[in-house]
């Protein structure tokens, strides 16, 4: 019995086991099971009936960690083993009530933890599946772009290079394919496939089965149609893979740190705490007493609020990103963008509007001028005089040049609302409005000169050329456009005036572009060649093209990128442009937009750059601010020049051959719109407008979440130090047997902390002058020296706030209760207090007061934490029951105000520690500028 037999059985969704092995059908065989006409694709309602009968086409996610389990987890926190022991023990020891708020208390801490986790979670994976990849599908006999996900077994898909295969694939026609499948055989090299091979043996490896693409993998060259064969789970990658992992561990490298920072803090906290026990004990202390106090220590030293800000925080950025059209994909790069030091970014489209004008056209000798605006086909060709010239007086060479340009074209314009759009390239699109503007129209001339062949246009070739049929003529010609230099390179005649071939004289006609270069357009070159036959290859494009002529295209800088340009520079980030565009070109538009910051723009060209050592290579890499003709591999290398002096490199890449580039930068960004699957799998980071605008805002949140994360470091430590100092101090002074303050009280203040004043910090706005400091040093430790200073001054003053007033009242009244619940009001008062200097709010003010006029910003948050916070406080000590569970007890309204008076200090020293500013430390380079 042989394997094929296992076609006879009808394709099943339901069993795993049944593969049909498509690879060795007939093609005929295989369209006849999936039941799809060739010519039209599916119907509507063939393709309804399909998905009903296979589902959608998707992965099934991994079952994500249980909410119950998410929940239980959070008890993995050594700060509610603490509490719970403690629970236990005091249930033993019969105090019930108390036994009973440490439960209820650390169970209460879990659930916040939980809900702000869970919520942090859902939405950075709410973001990860807002990228979707389409396909190009053809249903009713038309194309049209569908999601991924709604295909279906029999759908016809075109695949070109860039795209990832959304299916399991029989290809049906293929034009050098090659397919990259690591992600199924492991093996990085892409792979040839050919739709025309046939009768493969139903048991070849499915490296080896060369007629199928499959889903998961990425076309990295040429193009194909094909039928989907399998979707969704019975996809080769459905059925081997583990499924889908969609966890999305809120890790970085930043939590990481904050995760080390916790572990030795709290071995560090444990330790005084058995000391203190000991010493206790030495002073005549029970020991319960003791217990109480170690308990005390413990729960008070440790900052139980923080994991739960830092997730936030970040979840926060991330979201802010995205609002702002940057899609984080990979959670680290949050903070990388914080510490970017160099940004390269493509110039098409990025740094410009990728809105093309033709303004310029040279054929036959003579320079012509076009006028009209934007993509509205209105203007005209002028010749010498500024006369507006037809179709009918167009020498020659100026009429192919145009007709070149409309033929060797895949764009279409389109009119809608009064409105002129492109669907397509610009580049492309704009050759079909300098066409209209003499009355060459492409929907006629597709009739009249049908295509009969083509060759899509890829950066390394820098080309495009189309075969068509010509009218009243047997045999077809093909067009070519492409950039200058490949184009001349491959031309050896020209057409003159009267429309006969002359030699060519290059070096004229490369003074011709770099003419229009040096404006600022964007030259391409038109060309023709005729052919017999129906098809063409590269090959037949090597050489004896006649050159026709150039146009110059106007592609204006984008104004918000200037600004952007402005900003980095002002951040101490430097910009550099990375183009496939002509060097003259890029040169031109990089000092329109001020994109160096030396006096002259330095440039180089890939052809320049590939002739450097190792060591120029990189001085070039720092000095130049314009690459032109780069090929992806230079892209890479600048990189990595970059990165070994030192510097955290963003780089933006769209086409299939980026992805090593983005890869390897600190911060890989693809395009949202233009760019490739493989380009957008590869990335950090993916803008969903194309604009470099949205890499500062990303880099400016990115910075905003680093100085978020240190505010919260300086809120909340401070209140750990003081409360678990001011117990020591106690304990050390022989005073165990009655602290300043109680274990429950504690847990109540971190609890009040956490929730009202420290997750506003979160939220807080961007500071002013947050694009006017220089990056982060990625080395940055968690906790600076300035950090540490001011750390030490509030907390000293907390200790001052608990033990003092404790201190005095008890004295003054010998009411203990009364004085802890007098000195924990202080304490708060004095936090709101410190809270408040360290907003943005507050900085914004006195910045304000020396005269910068700054916004103030959003205040409301902190606003309604302290508001919040003051309601808690005041149910804390005048209501009965809490007076019951936390050995409070009510305040006079004269206590009230002793408190708040006695809390003004902080007023003063929170002045005194702004000196102390909560930022980070600039990175030290290697080497600054060239060595
Ligand atoms: P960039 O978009 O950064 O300018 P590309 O690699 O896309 O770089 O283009 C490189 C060169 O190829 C362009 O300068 C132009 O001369 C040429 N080119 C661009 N688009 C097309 C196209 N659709 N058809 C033919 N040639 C093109
Ligand atoms: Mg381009």
């Amino acid at each position: 019995m042989t394997k094929s037999s296992a076609a006879i059985h009808p394709a099943d969704p339901h069993s795993a086991a049944q593969a049909i092995p498509w690879h060795s059908l007939e093609l005929s065989a295989v369209l006849a099971r999936v039941d799809v006409d060739p010519g039209r694709g599916l119907s509507d309602a063939q393709a309804r009936k399909q998905q009903e009968r296979f589902g959608k086409n998707e992965l099934k996610a991994k079952q994500g960690r249980s909410r119950l389990w998410m929940f239980l987890i959070q008890f993995k926190n050594p700060l509610l083993y603490i509490l719970l022991i403690a629970g236990v023990v005091k249930a033993f020891m019969g105090s019930w009530i108390e036994a009973g708020v440490i439960t209820g208390v650390a169970v209460l801490n879990a659930l916040i933890a939980f809900a702000q986790e869970s919520k942090a979670e859902s939405a950075i994976k709410a973001l990860a599946s807002s990228v979707t990849t389409e396909a190009m599908v053809r249903r009713n006999g038309e194309m049209q772009k569908l999601p991924s996900s709604e295909l279906v077994p029999g759908d016809l898909v075109l695949l070109a290079s860039g795209d990832k295969v959304p299916a399991d694939i029989r290809l049906v026609t293929s034009r050098s394919l090659q397919v990259n499948e690591s992600g199924l055989t492991g093996e990085s090299v892409a792979v040839e496939k050919d739709a025309d091979a046939n009768e493969l043996d139903p048991d070849v490896p499915l490296g080896d089965r060369i007629n199928m693409a499959y889903a998961g993998s990425f076309i990295t060259f040429g193009q194909a149609e094909g039928v989907v064969v399998e979707t969704g789970q019975s996809t080769e990658t459905g059925r081997i893979s583990t499924l889908m992992d969609e966890s999305s561990a809120l890790t970085t490298p930043l939590t990481r740190k904050f995760e080390r920072f916790s572990n030795l803090l709290l071995r560090v906290i444990l330790g005084i705490a058995i000391f203190t026990f000991i010493v206790g004990l030495a002073w005549g202390n029970t020991p319960f007493d003791m217990f109480q106090a170690a308990v005390a220590l413990a729960v008070s030293a440790i900052p139980e609020g923080l994991p739960a800000v830092v997730t936030i925080t970040l979840a926060i950025g991330v979201s802010r990103m995205a609002e702002r059209h940057a899609i984080v994909r990979n959670l680290p790069a949050v903070e990388t963008l914080g510490s970017a030091t160099i940004i390269c970014s493509d110039k098409t489209g990025t740094l410009t509007e990728n809105e093309m004008t033709v303004q310029a056209l040279y054929a036959g000798d003579h320079r012509y001028q076009l006028v009209g605006d934007g993509y509205a086909p209105k203007g005209a060709l002028l010749d010498a005089e500024d006369e507006p010239m037809d179709i009918t007086q167009l020498p020659v060479p100026v009429r192919d040049c145009l007709l070149a340009g409309v033929l060797c074209n895949d764009s279409e314009l389109a009119h809608e609302n009064k409105i002129w759009s492109i669907v397509g390239d610009p580049t492309e699109g704009a050759l079909l409005v300098s066409g209209r503007k003499v009355g060459l129209d492409r929907a006629q001339l597709a009739e009249t000169h049908p295509r009969l062949d083509s060759i899509p246009f890829e950066s390394e070739y820098q080309y495009m050329a189309t075969l068509n049929q010509m009218p009243n003529s047997a045999g077809g010609v093909i067009w070519m456009k492409g950039s200058v230099e490949s184009l001349l390179k491959r031309s050896n005649s020209i057409l003159d005036s009267q429309g006969r071939a002359h030699p060519i004289n290059k070096e004229r006609l490369q003074q011709q572009a770099d003419r229009m270069a040096s404006k600022g357009l964007r030259v391409l070159a038109f060309a023709q060649k005729s052919k017999a036959s129906t098809t063409i290859d590269h090959d037949d494009l090597a050489s004896g093209l006649v050159f026709l002529g150039l146009q110059g295209m106007i592609d204006p800088p984008r104004s918000e990128a200037i600004q952007s340009i402005r900003a980095f520079h002002s951040a101490g980030v430097d910009v550099k442009m990375i183009t496939g565009d002509h060097k003259v070109t890029a040169e031109a538009i990089a000092d329109r937009m001020n994109l160096s910051q030396q006096e002259t723009t330095t440039a180089f060209s890939g052809q320049e750059l590939s002739d450097l050592d190792k060591n120029d290579f990189v001085h070039a890499a720092l000095e130049g601010s314009v690459f032109a003709r780069v090929v992806p591999e230079q892209k890479l290398r600048l990189v990595q020049a970059l990165q070994s002096r030192g510097h955290i490199v963003a780089m933006t890449g769209d086409g299939v051959n980026d992805a090593p580039a983005l890869k390897q930068a600190d911060i890989g960004i693809a395009m949202g719109i233009t760019g490739t699957e493989v380009a957008k799998e590869a990335a950090d980071m993916v803008l969903t407008d194309d604009n470099f605008a949205s890499i500062e805002a990303a880099v400016e949140e990115g910075r905003n979440v680093f100085q978020n994360l240190m505010k919260a470091l300086a809120f909340l430590l401070p209140v750990n130090g003081g409360l678990a100092a001011s117990v020591f101090l106690s304990v050390m002074l022989g005073r165990g047997q009655s602290l300043p303050i109680q274990p429950l009280q504690v847990l109540w203040i971190n609890m009040i902390i956490s929730i009202t004043m420290t997750i506003p910090i979160a939220f807080e706005p961007k500071p002013y002058d947050l694009m006017e400091r220089p990056p982060r040093s990625p080395q940055q430790p968690l906790l600076s020296r300035p950090l540490l200073v001011r750390i030490a001054l509030i907390s000293t003053l907390n200790l001052i706030f608990i033990f003092g007033v404790f201190a005095w009242i008890r004295d003054s009244s010998g009411d203990l209760a009364l004085a802890r619940t007098m000195a924990i009001q202080t304490l708060v008062t004095g936090l709101v207090i410190y809270l408040f200097s360290l907003s943005q709010f507050w900085a914004s003010l006195v910045a304000r007061l020396r005269g910068r006029q700054v916004a103030l910003g959003n205040v409301s948050r902190i606003g309604f934490g302290i508001f919040a916070a003051f309601l808690l406080q005041v149910m804390f000590s005048q209501w009965r029951v809490m007076n019951l569970l936390f050995e409070t007890t009510p305040m006079t309204a004269n206590q009230w105000l002793t408190c708040f008076g006695l809390a003004t200090p902080m007023l003063l020293v929170a002045l005194l520690a702004n000196r102390w500013p909560v930022n980070w430390v600039p990175p030290q380079r290697t080497v600054s500028g060239a060595g």
